[in-house]
């Protein structure tokens, strides 16, 4: 959950999954968060809805560990 104040400056991201409160500086997030949103298309039963969500890095491990299929995981050569 992400929540902005006026000209969409970020003021507070939380993780939806433990509540944990992730640390935001001057508008910036300054932890790791992982951000979804999705949108549901004709072939679902939440056709025209859309969600989103936040995860701290120890919900979103905690969450892929229960994948019967790991995650792709790779190292990235380059950085920015
Ligand atoms: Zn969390």
């Amino acid at each position: 959950m992400r929540v902005y104040m006026e000209k969409k400056e970020l003021t507070e991201t939380v993780c939806n999954a433990c509540g944990k409160k992730m640390l935001v500086e001057n508008g910036i997030l300054k932890e790791e968060c992982i951000h979804v949103e999705h949108d549901f298309g004709f072939f679902g039963e939440k056709d025209g809805e859309s969600d989103s969500f936040d995860l701290c890095e120890a919900c979103y491990e905690k969450l892929i560990s229960g994948f019967v299929v790991p995650v792709d995981r790779r190292e990235r050569k380059e950085l920015l």
